[in-house]
């Protein structure tokens, strides 16, 4: 069984550092090898001009993985791809944050003193990228380096999602993506952060996200799908499918750090990556043509 990928889904495992998939093979298999590198290749570049414009082809069913493989492929076909909502009560976005702009939102989340990871932080973490991008990556708090910069994911699991937005044809500074956390302040050691710490802080995220108003959102890593989706069920039982937040679709996929750690499931980001890539596709497609508001 062999996958027949197109130069844009090549570029896009050879900017993820992916080699080698179950059922790659020939000349394929060889291109994803000797381009899979941690940067962007010219050829990357090349091949994803634009922002979800030309999405990649879904890869057929039949040469999905065999069961005994190791890294299954999980994107749905040409079928639209299932919506799901997580059967969880959204909370309003309560009091004044829910009308600020972003000028005040920035400023309200630098000076917030609501939970006490105000006391050990150098920096608030708000976001970064364009502010109308079609894409909103959601991952969970910020580590060391992120606190000292004050911009999020900036180490290493920044670096892979770096790649992995290339590979998508998307940028931080280029556009068409807005980053965030959950939490906008460091927990101290990068301890889990504590439920009352991410009630504090959500309603910024649930701001950003209405401000942004993306077409898709990417939550990454165990502790943003489950704060964003009100659930406690593992990454592994909600990817492949599309949930919503606040109405939007959203992917969930493994954190870039644990992808640096456990490299074959690089694989299963790169299945959850197209399915994301199709179903902002699919919305842009649903809202061309539409009038835009007043
Ligand atoms: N991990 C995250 O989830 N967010 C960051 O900003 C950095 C690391």
């Amino acid at each position: 069984m062999s996958l027949d990928l197109d130069e844009r889904q090549q570029a896009m495992l050879a900017e993820m550092g992916i080699a080698w998939l179950p059922g790659l093979v020939g000349a394929q298999a060889a291109a994803a090898s000797a381009a899979a590198r941690p940067v962007a290749s010219p050829a990357a570049q090349a091949a994803a001009p634009g922002v979800v414009a030309s999405p990649p082809a879904a890869v057929p069913a039949a040469a999905r993985a065999p069961a005994s493989a190791p890294v299954p492929l999980s994107v749905p076909a040409a079928e639209p791809a299932p919506a799901v909502r997580t059967a969880a009560p959204e909370p309003t976005l309560a009091g004044p944050v829910a009308t600020l702009d972003w000028a005040s939102l920035a400023s309200t989340v630098a000076g917030c003193r609501a939970c006490g990871l105000c006391e050990g932080r150098r920096n608030t973490v708000f976001g970064v990228g364009d502010r109308q991008a079609g894409w909103m990556v959601v991952g969970e708090a910020p580590g060391e380096q992120e606190d000292l910069r004050g911009e999020p994911f900036v180490g290493p699991a920044g670096q892979l999602l770096d790649a992995m937005l290339r590979s998508l044809g998307l940028s931080r500074s280029g556009g068409g993506v807005y980053i965030a956390n959950v939490l906008k302040c460091r927990p101290p050691g990068n301890r889990n952060p504590e439920p009352a710490e991410v009630a504090s802080c959500e309603p910024f995220l649930r701001r950003q996200v209405e401000l942004v108003a993306p077409r898709i959102i990417l939550a990454l890593g165990r502790f943003a799908v489950q704060s964003l989706l009100r659930t406690d069920e593992p990454i592994g039982r909600l990817r492949g499918r599309v949930h919503q937040y606040q109405g939007i679709p959203l992917v969930v996929s493994y954190h870039p750090a644990y992808l640096l750690r456990n490299l074959p499931d690089k694989a299963k980001a790169w299945a959850d990556l197209c399915l994301a890539q199709q179903v902002a596709a699919q919305a842009q497609a649903g809202s061309a043509g539409r009038p835009t508001a007043a």
